[in-house]
């Protein structure tokens, strides 16, 4: 098995060339093809496995292939970025919640090295963090954000700042983690974009060590019926 007959995007393999990757852990040997061919994934998964990877990497090569078509609002650089003027609302086609701020800056920084040479800008936000540079950062685009759920709810609670409108794909990740108390409401608005995101074909990922009620829950309600199970 290796990485070069996945199908992958050019730029993705050569990202993947850089980051060092010769094989597929066996979470991304299971999870690539399936996110490749549309299914939703539910995986059994631990620190350490290539989890991170094994969802970034088909996410992001398919939107790679279509980043022209897809590219989120950017602002207007030609004569230098004035956030007073250029400023555009992010509206990502990715969404990737996780529980902590140290989880969510490893997500972004190999989202980051995933992304390198092509036209997808990842972002990051987390409580706790500074909101004035994490809403600068928003307002230069962002087509993949990663956050935590309490932060990713303040900015879309905020006109012009961040809209989920867009998201193609949802990951959970730690999801033992973040689904343990009375988020329900909270969640499903994340999960399900906001309220003005219709698009049908809304593919879910959910990785976690375990899974207990609440994620059993959460699965069911946005997980279609034919997800893989990857344990
Ligand atoms: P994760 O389980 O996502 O936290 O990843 C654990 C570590 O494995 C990270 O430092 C990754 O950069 C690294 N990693 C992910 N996939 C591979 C791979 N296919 N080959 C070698 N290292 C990898």
């Amino acid at each position: 098995k290796s990485f070069d007959d996945a199908g992958l995007h050019p730029i993705m393999r050569e990202n993947i060339r850089l980051c060092g990757y010769d094989v597929p852990t066996p979470i991304q040997a299971y999870a690539i093809p399936a996110v490749l061919t549309g299914h939703d994934l539910i995986a059994v998964a631990q620190t350490g496995s290539g989890k991170t990877a094994a969802f970034l990497i088909p996410v992001l090569s398919k939107l790679m292939g279509k980043a022209k078509k897809l590219a989120a609002p950017r602002p207007n650089i030609a004569a230098g970025y004035d956030p007073a003027v250029d400023a555009v609302r992010a509206e990502p086609l990715v969404l990737i919640v996780a529980p902590t701020r140290e989880l969510s800056t490893q997500i972004f920084d190999e989202a980051r090295r995933l992304c390198y040479r092509s036209m997808l800008r990842p972002c990051v936000v987390y409580g706790g963090g500074p909101v004035r540079e994490q809403r600068e950062e928003l307002q230069k685009g962002c087509d993949v954000l990663i956050g935590t759920p309490g932060r990713l709810l303040d900015f879309m609670d905020k006109p012009h700042i961040l809209s989920l409108l867009r998201v193609k794909y949802t990951i959970i990740d730690e999801a033992d983690e973040l689904l343990h108390s009375d988020w329900d409401t909270e969640f499903t608005k994340i999960m399900s974009g906001g309220d003005t995101n219709e698009d049908a074909d809304h593919r879910y990922m959910m990785f976690s060590a375990t899974f207990n009620k609440h994620c059993r829950e959460l699965a069911r309600k946005f997980l279609s019926a034919d997800h893989v199970r990857i344990r």
